[in-house]
């Protein structure tokens, strides 16, 4: 049997969403559930994944298929492609797996042509509508089929306004409109060389392979590697009967939630536009009414809709967010989906339906998006600072958090000025798909036009960012980068800060404090930590870190990385005169100096972690890091050294490498400087004696963590000397004192003879952003030049430094896990590369076996939560 690539909604259900995309799954299992849909049929993601395979084409085996459908489909509606007495016209929209609001291209309206216009103007005794159809799906094909840009159409609109002596499209009449409809074709053959396509079925497969074409768009890819989303997936096509929502003012359309996105609170929440297409109320370009008020406008079809909305809600279990039309009274459902949230809503909605009955605790803990929380654990604006300020204005909070940066006015300064470190927000008229990496590189977004549901606020409700949207009292000028407001004109460069929660926008730097895990997010967590197997630790380098770790949540230091400890001013010029000194004994005085200050970290260390684990790794990076640049400082390590300018730079010159990072570095630095490995060993375990004194009760096993090992020599010859040192230090205190050596695994080697390894390393822990370095040969400092070149040939989909690579560096942990164990089966092994917060990767560490995984102290909560998913 020929294999099937189209599917009509009645033949589909809600299990189908790999096949039929998100939107068509929930299409057919509303039409199962008996909901007023306007039928038709989708186009599964597979046709999709053989169009790309036959190099963007759709085959005449597709093609075919498609053709019988559409028969299909004019036997169940009764309407005809191209009809006199009964045309039928279809909306064709994307719809991937996962979804990816904004991101891909709709088509309305389609199957107008000259006839079909004039039938539906007769049979509606509504010429303007009809003709206002017709332009919009002339504009709207030109811009998403054929790519000519909107803004010839636009203009062509503006002219005819202006010589109407009239400000808004909806005071063109319908004579106006047909004109511009002429003026549209004739652009569309000025710019293409053809007419524009008068026959329906020639209209559609240009609509759908526009579909396909823009899975691949460059924002779409961007939204795919931010959220996790194969490229392979595809997006399914839907071809759907068109209701409409602009044959007058009993008509109308709308987009609501069944519980606020914003604070998850419970209760319909939307918003709707009388005598309009779905796209205005997306679009932002006219700021919509408050779904109650459709109670008023249209009592039946509203309350007809509150109980889709009590079914759908039933149904899925969760929040949904739901598109409707209303024509002629009538209601219709346009698509359901489990509507996107802020963090803040995802946790509230998550605990309600446990309070509910409607889900259990492992279900709440598994809705949440772990990177979502991000957004939870950076600061708040202080409420003090906050009541003392006045707002200048108020827009709607759209997307809650703090926000406060300096004024841009494009995406692309937003990009550009963020590279550069600034802080910025970005304000707009309103917000396009275009937008969308402008908008992730400012800190929040503000603008003019829009509602809840526009494109500004979804999207950055997805990205957890701050969005305060529709505040109509600007009065913007983009084109000159200013605009007023509360009486002040604000330019480019201007400081503002923006709340997210309550809409309100104020002049100037609003002060900001550290966010706190209390009430859902709480209660969320330890659901989680009651499931997870994993345990999470932290990567701290200093004491603050380390007690803000522990506030998250951190169960231990998985890393500290000691060399940062060596940057403080006091003691980076005593380890300059190490570098520089020429005799043991010259290196032992200076590092001498250093080991009562190190061993104060530690023991600083030791107390905030409350007798937790604590993994100190030893010096690390190449020398020449430490060493000075400025002329001044090199003329006063001179001179402390008594030694020439000359001398210095010398010495400075000879520590220059070609490739440092594969270098003179790690345990290197241990087996051709053993005083430092010594210096660190006595401070560590001085640091744990003495906090230990003081609490007897605390379980303090220092973990001392040798890096970048290779071959387990490297490791036998410092562990020597770190044992031999420690132990000195453990008798001349009279104590008793357990203590580990343990070893990162971070070069391949190492991972390939991990089971010789294992018989001197106590423990292992993965440092990944080197064995990710090493395995693919990447310069992690360098790589960021070229992975853009990557992402766009498809090579790659996501940063190997960022997302552990499963297939080849995750290969060669199961492997030296494996093999570790086999020599020291009790051994603790963790991770501690970027990749430990990381959900994808953490849930990659459960399954492997790993004891913990490791990761900055704000990515602590996210990776305890990606633990639990990864157990549940
Ligand atoms: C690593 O390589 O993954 C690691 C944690 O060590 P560092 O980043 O300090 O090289
Ligand atoms: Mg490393």
């Amino acid at each position: 049997m020929a294999h099937k690539y189209c599917y009509l909604f009645s033949e589909g259900n809600a299990t189908m969403r790999e096949l039929l995309g998100g939107k068509g799954a929930n299409l057919a299992e509303m039409t199962n559930i008996g909901l007023p849909v306007p039928q038709g049929f989708t186009i599964s993601t597979e046709a999709c994944t053989k169009y790309y395979d036959d190099g963007r084409k759709i085959n005449d085996e597709i093609m075919a298929e498609i053709n019988e459908y559409i028969v299909k489909m004019e036997g169940i509606t009764g309407k005809k492609f191209g009809d006199k007495e009964n045309p039928l016209l279809v909306s064709v929209r994307s719809g991937a797996r996962a979804s990816m609001p904004g991101m891909m291209d709709t088509i309305l309206n389609l199957g107008l042509n000259e006839d079909v216009v004039a039938v539906m103007a007769e049979k509606s005794n509504n010429e303007r509508w009809a003709w206002d159809c017709y332009r919009r799906f002339i504009q709207m094909y030109s811009d998403v089929v054929m790519e000519v840009g909107k803004k010839y159409f636009e203009e062509l609109i503006d002219k005819m306004k202006a010589e109407k002596g009239v400000t808004q499209d909806v005071e063109l009449d319908a004579n106006d409109l047909k004109e511009l409809a002429g003026q549209f074709k004739a652009e569309y053959k000025a710019k293409i060389g053809e007419d524009f396509p008068s026959d329906p079925k020639e209209q559609l497969m240009g609509a759908i392979k526009a579909v396909f074409r823009s899975w691949d768009n460059p924002r779409a890819n961007v939204y795919r590697r931010d959220n996790d989303i194969p490229y392979s997936w595809g997006t399914a096509v839907n071809v759907q009967s068109m209701a409409f929502g602009n044959m007058g003012d009993d008509c109308g359309t709308g987009v609501a939630f069944t519980r606020d996105p914003a604070t998850g609170a419970k209760g319909l929440f939307g918003e709707f536009l009388t005598n309009a297409q779905g796209e205005d109320v997306v679009a932002g370009v006219r700021t919509p009414m408050h779904i109650q008020e459709m109670e008023q406008k249209f009592p039946e079809a509203f309350k007809e809709f509150t109980e889709v909305c009590k079914t759908l809600e039933d149904h899925y279990r969760d929040m949904q967010d739901m598109e409707f039309t209303v024509e002629h009274g009538k209601l219709y459902m346009l698509q359901t989906r489990n509507g996107k949230r802020t963090a803040q809503a995802a946790l509230k909605i998550a605990c309600d339906l446990v309070d509910e009955g409607m889900r259990t605790e492992e279900e709440a803990v598994a809705m949440i998006d772990p990177r979502n929380l991000d957004t939870l654990l950076h600061p708040q604006f202080d409420a003090k600072a906050l009541k003392a300020a006045t707002p200048i204005g108020k827009g709607l909070g759209a997307s809650p958090g703090a926000a406060c940066g300096k004024i841009v006015f494009t995406a692309e300064d937003a990009v550009e000025w963020a590279d550069k470190g600034e802080k910025v927000v970005l304000v707009r008229l309103e917000t396009s798909p275009e937008d969308i990496t402008g908008m992730k590189a400012a800190q929040g977004i503000l603008t003019v036009r829009g509602g809840m549901t526009s494109h500004a606020a979804v999207v950055a409700r997805g990205m957890g960012e701050c969005c305060v949207s529709g505040c109509s009292a600007i009065n913007m000028d983009e084109a000159n980068k200013k605009f007023e407001l509360g009486g002040k004109t604000f330019v480019e460069g201007d400081v503002i800060s923006i709340d997210g929660t309550t809409g309100n926008i104020y002049d100037g730097a609003i002060a900001t404090v550290d966010a706190q895990i209390a009430g859902e997010f709480g209660r969320i967590m330890a659901w989680a930590d009651k499931y997870r197997v994993l345990k999470v630790r932290t990567n701290a380098d200093t004491p603050a870190d380390a007690k803000k770790a522990r506030e998250l949540g951190a169960e231990g230091i998985g890393l500290c990385r000691t060399e940062h400890m060596f940057f403080e001013a006091d003691r980076i010029a005593a380890f300059r005169e190490m570098i520089c000194s020429d005799t043991v004994e010259e290196r032992e005085a200076a590092l001498a100096k250093i080991e009562p200050m190190q061993q104060a970290d530690f023991e600083a260390l030791y107390e905030a972690l409350e007798g937790c684990p604590v993994t100190i790794r030893f010096l690390d990076p190449p020398l020449h890091e430490f060493v000075p640049t400025e002329e001044a400082d090199i003329e006063a390590l001179a001179k402390a050294q008594g030694k020439s300018v000359e001398t210095i730079k010398n010495i400075i010159a000879s520590l220059h490498e070609f490739n440092p990072m594969m270098g003179h570095r790690g345990c290197r630095l241990a087996v051709t400087y053993p005083e430092i490995a010594k210096m660190q060993t006595k401070a560590v375990i001085k640091a744990a004696l003495n906090v230990k004194k003081n609490h007897p009760d605390w379980t303090i096993v220092p973990e001392i963590m040798i890096p970048l090992v290779g071959d387990v020599k490297e490791l036998k010859y410092v562990k020597n000397f770190v044992v031999e040192t420690a132990d000195a230090v453990i008798k001349e205190a009279g104590a008793d004192l357990k203590y580990e050596v343990g070893t990162m695994i971070e070069i391949p080697r190492a991972a390939l003879t991990a089971d010789e390894i294992a018989k001197e390393a106590e423990f292992f822990c993965f440092g990944t952003n080197d064995l990710t370095q090493m395995t693919y040969g990447f310069s992690r400092d360098d790589a960021g030049k070229f992975l853009n070149a990557y992402y766009d040939a498809k090579i790659f989909e996501n940063d190997p430094f960022a997302k552990l690579d499963q297939t080849g560096v995750g290969k060669l942990m199961e492997m030296a896990i494996k093999l570790g164990k086999a020599t020291r089966p009790d051994m603790h092994i963790g991770i501690c590369g970027e990749h430990g917060g990381d959900p994808s990767s953490v849930e990659f560490c459960h399954k492997i076996g790993l004891t913990y995984v490791s990761c900055s102290p704000f990515r602590v909560p996210i990776a305890r939560l990606a633990a639990a998913q990864a157990a549940i």
